[in-house]
């Protein structure tokens, strides 16, 4: 349920508006528009009527959010959610290129990564520390050292960072050296991790789970609203089919339609959706086309003698010749990649 407050509505009557949520025993959050306010009832809104709230003072109207999302909704919120990270917008009519290497595999290879990631265009870099990896035997990350460095070169040359954060007891670490925390797509449903992130100061990247629905996906994000942070991103990259000569199989259409019912950005990762180096730039560019908030593209000095993800890893030439190409297609659907 949402109570929607007039546009002259004082501080004191939102504030009663919110006192009369808490004594149902239920929260309040709000969602500020440029000249209204929103004031969302979340808890077991069942028993409650909207009568409860029209009668007081400020009140213009009160909705039933119907669908089991409500928080990401953009019943809820109508305009897209943007935020700044550093100097970068996310979510605005900008498309923000997120890029590096799957894995930190050393101070020297973050720092050489990190700077083609400048001198390609992209404004955010990417690098996992603590790596889920399908074997225990797989290198499993550098742990905190691998954000250390992360944060010293991010220092250094001046770009913003996300890396994935696994567990719920490691988002306060993780959040001292890293601006972005990602949710890694095994992750999706891990429901303690993402109220820890629910309350962390750092915006988030919620990554697809393997087999999830675009629904699982929302009420995962929910979540995270729910706790406090509104500062989402969802990121498609691709999900479990029958097909084999694709690592996943990307859902493209996941873009319009998580665009038409939630404001959080949308990006795409092309690098895990598709598995192979050859296919990220055509996915690329069909991401931008489709109307993609962002991209995350996996990026390596060496992909070779990568210690994960090597083959679907784009050499830092690839990158900067794809940027070129995706700001053209950009520019086709009036959008920006500056
Ligand atoms: C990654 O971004 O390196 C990663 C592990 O992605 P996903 O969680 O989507 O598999
Ligand atoms: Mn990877």
């Amino acid at each position: 349920m949402v109570v929607v407050m007039q546009p002259q509505a004082t501080e004191e009557q939102k504030e009663h508006v919110r006192e009369t949520i808490h004594t149902l025993d239920c929260k309040s959050r709000d969602i500020q528009g440029d000249a209204i306010t929103i004031i969302c009832v979340i808890g077991n809104t069942l028993a409650l009527t909207p009568e409860q709230f029209e009668i007081l003072p400020g009140v213009d109207q009160v909705q039933r959010i119907q669908k089991p999302f409500k928080l990401v909704s953009r019943e809820v919120q109508p305009h897209k959610t943007s935020f700044k990270v550093g100097d970068v917008t996310i979510g605005g009519n900008e498309i923000t290129i997120i890029s590096g290497p799957c894995s930190v595999e050393s101070r020297e290879q973050f720092r050489t990564a990190a700077l083609a990631v400048k001198a390609s265009g992209a404004r955010i870099v990417r690098g996992g520390a603590f790596k889920p990896r399908t074997s225990p035997y797989s290198f499993q990350g550098l742990g905190e050292e691998g954000l250390k460095i992360m944060a010293e070169i991010s220092e250094e040359i001046g770009l913003p960072t996300i890396s994935e954060v696994m567990e719920p007891e490691m988002v306060p670490m993780v959040s001292e050296y890293i601006d972005i925390l990602q949710i890694g797509a095994r992750n999706m449903q891990n429901y303690p991790l993402l109220n820890a992130i629910g309350h962390s100061h750092r915006p988030a990247m919620l990554k697809r789970g393997l087999s999830a629905t675009i629904e699982e996906m929302l009420l995962a994000a929910e979540y995270i609203l729910a706790g406090g942070n509104h500062n989402v991103i969802l990121c498609e990259r691709g999900i479990r089919t029958f097909e084999t000569w694709t690592r996943n199989t990307l859902d493209i259409s996941a873009v319009p339609v998580l665009q038409k019912v939630t404001h959080l950005p949308v990006f795409i990762d092309p690098s895990h959706g598709t598995g192979y180096a050859d296919y990220v730039a055509p996915v690329s560019r069909a991401a931008v086309a489709v109307g993609a908030d962002g991209l995350m593209i996996e990026m390596h000095p060496t992909p070779e003698r990568a210690l994960s993800d090597g083959e679907q890893s784009l050499t830092p030439e690839a990158l900067s010749a794809l940027i070129p190409e995706l700001r053209r297609v950009a520019q086709a659907v009036n959008r920006v990649i500056v």
